[in-house]
């Protein structure tokens, strides 16, 4: 029956605010006009929109940094899913606090529902979209075209019409400086599987730990994320090779190593192979790299903590020391700091972020100096020991160098000290063969007493790291 007259006692179209969700009839009253969504009106009911309006305001004029203060979603944004894809750049727990602002529809509420603080989940928020705008996409400033990994985000020209329409936008990037790189690191550390960005600690082992002996595990030149062609050099080797190999050698040594109170882990330098994106050295050499230089860090930080987890395990104390090599010379020193921070709350572990070529540590009448080795000849390392340290040298009987970069094994006694240089795990690159370098491939664990100096040493090889498994 068509009576047009009956139209005013029709039933109202309803439309569901996203943000509130409540039900209002769709007219001018509930809902403002938007020419470009799917049915011609905004998503959000004109209530929420002025109350996000009057929220913004607020936020203008306060004397908070706007800087340091998340942007909250348009109704728009949430409407559009923009908001939402800032989850591709987040942290677990950023994640969690940008899904619980969209359900809880406020920081409060979200707050409320993870156990955190507002503030709290402010900052995850904030340090997600500052994250997510390095790499060029920022949803409150219309730039949502995120850039390649190792790229940020040099600025952003906009062409627009006589009436203000945008005709083209111009994303302009720039290679990620230093310190662009350690927030890149931070972030490889920070995608784990625990809601902080820190350690926890680790109950302390059972067994009763002797505090005369300590545990020195001299890791030779890790060259993490080498490549190595075995039809070129007789041998494979790759990411996932070098990560295996590390952590079953730690873990076999670990597994036959007296019970020491404390351990001292060494990463002899050149822990890995490239320093950045190009593929190179720190001076430039070009080299055989297997992977993206962001996944290689992310494996060699794992690699680092799941070392220091195991020695957690049989030991009281453990200290790391990263030395730079010649391969890693800025990579080393982010590394240390970030797994400085990353152990920040674990008062068993103590890591060096000492950015010298040398490092030292006194244990009873023992004193250790460990370089790459790059830079010093190894005749010259003793009264380098004697000059730097001239105190520890008096009062020490046991006096030795570690030092990684040759590759092999040598063991130089000079007046007063022993130089020492250790394998690696890692076999030659296709370069180093082809000029005739070979030497052996494994591990070693030296056991130092607190008066007597080393009394004990392992060996495991890198046949043996393989065959482990089995
Ligand atoms: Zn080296
Ligand atoms: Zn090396």
């Amino acid at each position: 029956m068509a009576d047009s007259s009956a139209a005013t006692d029709e039933p109202a179209t309803l439309k569901r605010c996203s943000t509130c969700g409540t039900e209002k009839a769709l007219n001018g009253d509930n809902f403002a006009k938007r020419g470009d969504s799917t049915d011609g009106w905004r998503a959000s009911c004109r209530v929420c929109n002025n109350e996000y309006y009057k929220r913004w305001r607020v936020r203008q004029t306060s004397p908070q940094d706007p800087e340091s203060e998340p942007v909250e979603p348009t109704p728009d944004e949430v409407e559009t899913g923009l908001f939402q894809e800032l989850a591709n750049f987040g942290t677990q727990i950023e994640r969690a606090c940008l899904d619980a602002v969209l359900q809880e529809g406020s920081i409060e509420g979200a707050a409320r529902v993870l156990g955190l603080e507002p503030g709290q989940v402010r900052a995850h928020l904030s340090e997600l979209q500052r994250r997510a705008a390095t790499r060029g996409f920022a949803t409150g400033h219309d730039s949502i075209h995120p850039l390649p990994a190792g790229f940020m985000l040099r600025g952003i020209s906009t062409q627009y019409d006589g009436d203000g329409n945008v005709i083209s936008k111009w994303v302009k990037s720039k290679d990620a400086p230093g310190d662009h790189k350690l927030a890149m690191l931070m972030d490889a550390m920070a995608e784990r599987d625990t809601w902080s960005r820190l350690a926890d600690p680790v109950p302390l082992p059972e067994q009763p730990l002797d505090a005369d002996l300590l545990n020195v595990i001299p890791i030779g030149d890790a060259h993490i994320g080498m490549l190595s062609w075995q039809s070129e050099t007789n041998n494979n080797f790759d990411l996932k090779i070098a990560e295996h190999n590390l952590c079953a050698a730690v873990d076999q040594l670990a597994g036959l190593a007296p019970p020491a109170k404390q351990a001292l882990v060494v990463n002899l330098g050149d822990w890995v192979h490239a320093d950045g994106r190009g593929n190179t050295t720190t001076a430039g050499t070009l080299v055989d790299v297997d992977g993206r230089w962001a996944k290689i860090v992310a494996v060699a930080i794992r690699v680092l903590r799941r070392i220091v987890d195991r020695c957690l395990e049989t030991h009281d104390h453990v200290k790391l020391v990263n030395v730079i090599g010649n391969h890693d010379a800025n990579t080393s020193v982010l590394l240390s700091m970030c797994l400085a921070q990353f152990y920040e709350r674990e008062p068993r572990v103590t890591v060096d972020t000492s950015p010298s070529k040398f490092h030292w540590h006194r244990f009873g009448k023992n004193l250790i100096g460990i370089t790459h080795g790059d830079t010093v000849k190894f005749k010259d390392l003793p009264e380098i020991m004697a000059c730097d340290r001239p105190q520890d040298w008096g009062e020490t009987e046991h006096r030795v160098w570690l030092c990684g970069h040759v590759h092999h094994s040598t063991v130089r006694e000079v007046r007063g000290c022993t130089v020492e240089t250790f394998r690696t795990l890692a076999p030659g690159d296709a370069w180093h063969v082809g000029q005739g370098y070979r030497s052996g491939r494994d591990q070693k664990l030296i056991v130092l007493h607190r008066e007597w100096g080393e009394i004990q040493r392992y060996t495991v090889g890198v046949r043996r790291v393989c065959d482990g498994d089995r």
